[in-house]
């Protein structure tokens, strides 16, 4: 099982300056990790003579930070520094020692490994996702949609929207396609009842042209949904009424007891 969420590895390995910890070892990645987040604990341990808990994190925004609380060095650092060379380890240390050069050498190894941030992010987007609503079940459209129209050719990942904060909104989105992670995320005011499931159908189809027609420069603008997107989109057989469908159904959609999208994924999808 790989950890997801962003929740850290482990409450925190701690590695005391003089004696061994003990390792228990388990099975699959999670035990490869562990054994590797201990080894960077009693490293870090080792060179700097203190105590040393250290959580393993997939924050995105905050690679690393520590502070000491009742004798020991709490730091928390990005998945990425368990595969981190000997001189990125001690330049940690060094950082936890405060000094301000270490961060050069962070911020280095930071920026070789943005593709490897990137696909824990990516990772952690998916393990997030929830495909089966209360009305309607995500994958199984999307499953069916691809078989019909895309040859099965789509990759993509599929889920509703987070709830977020109730407020009055004056327009919805119903669905979006982040092109980098392959990730469909579908308004979860949809799961309701009352909305058909050939106008869900249609809101997915849309999402999923987005990978089959991507954008593309016109006269210097960036058009997402170009000609042929717009041709594809007119082809399907439901658009028609699921246009209609939305233009009667908009205030209701609208005043939604869902709530507005959150499109800020890099919070943890808790
Ligand atoms: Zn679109």
């Amino acid at each position: 099982m790989v950890p997801g969420r962003g929740r850290p590895l482990a409450p925190g390995i701690a590695a005391r300056a003089r004696e061994k910890p003990i390792v228990l070892p388990t099975t699959g990645e999670d035990a490869r990790r562990r054994a590797q987040a201990m080894a960077v604990a009693d490293t870090l341990a080792a060179l700097l003579g203190e105590s040393v808990q250290l959580t393993v994190t997939e924050n995105t925004s905050t690679m690393v930070s520590f502070r000491r609380q009742d004798g020991l060095l709490r730091m928390r650092v990005h998945r990425i520094f368990l595969n981190a060379p000997v001189d990125v380890i001690c330049a940690l240390a060094q950082y936890a020692e405060g000094r301000r050069h270490a961060g050069k050498a962070i911020d280095a190894f930071v920026k070789e490994n943005l593709d490897a941030i990137q696909r824990v992010r990516e990772e952690r987007h998916r393990h997030g996702l929830r495909a089966k609503g209360i009305f309607h079940d995500l994958e199984e459209i999307f499953d069916d949609l691809n078989r019909r129209y895309f040859d099965s050719k789509i990759e993509a990942w599929i889920g509703w929207g987070r709830s977020g904060p109730q407020r009055r909104r004056r327009s919805i989105r119903m669905g979006v396609y982040l092109h980098d992670s392959r990730v469909i995320r579908i308004h979860p005011a949809l799961d309701r009842p009352e909305v058909p499931g050939y106008f869900v159908r249609y809101v997915v189809f849309h999402e999923m042209l987005h990978q089959a027609h991507p954008p593309r420069t016109i006269g210097g603008r960036r058009v997402m949904h170009t000609p042929e997107f717009r041709a594809a989109e007119r082809a399907y057989p439901d658009y028609g009424r699921a246009i209609t469908w939305e233009e009667r159904n908009i205030d209701f959609l609208l005043q939604a007891p869902a709530t507005p999208w959150v499109f800020d994924l890099d919070d943890p999808l808790a």
